[in-house]
């Protein structure tokens, strides 16, 4: 569904294909081992990023963050909970509602300098507030990591 199965680089965090068994970018050895659910860009989060309204700075600080649905990759450590809302009547369409959550998500991940958000969990609600009001809610949650800091020798 939104998550796709990539081998993620160790080295450099490139996501590659899973048939993959070098690294595209940096040639690392890929094995099993490395294969992540991710949730990719190229999926319905690119579709959705050029048509949220971000700062530029944001913007290209979202190309490169990674979503994943499996735990915190390799070369990265947990640095703080990230969560991001939405809320809306019942008549918000999915579509927009994802979107929003997905610019809250970008967002809150920039403001807190992460490299990118592993565990999502992504949880829909619908609380009834008496008579015919319903109001829809879309929580996504996970676990912010940082890229190690590498010595470069
Ligand atoms: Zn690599």
């Amino acid at each position: 569904m939104l998550s796709e199965v990539y081998r993620i680089c160790a080295k450099c965090a490139t996501a590659n294909e899973v048939t993959a068994n070098f690294c595209l970018k940096c040639g690392t050895k890929l094995t099993a081992a490395d294969e992540k659910p991710l949730l990719k860009h190229g999926g319905q989060f690119g579709d959705a990023l050029d048509k949220l309204s971000l700062t530029k700075e944001e913007h290209q600080a979202a190309k490169n963050l990674i979503i994943l649905a499996g735990p915190i990759p390799q070369g990265y450590v947990f640095s703080d909970m990230v969560y991001a809302n939405v809320e809306s009547d019942a008549s918000q369409s999915d579509q927009l509602m994802m979107t929003k959550l997905v610019q809250n998500l970008y967002r809150s991940l920039y403001s807190l300098q992460l490299s990118g958000v592993a565990n999502l969990k992504i949880v829909p609600t619908v609380s009834s507030s008496g008579l015919s009001s319903t109001r829809r809610h879309l929580l996504a949650y996970g676990d912010g990591f940082k890229a190690i800091a590498q010595s470069q020798s």
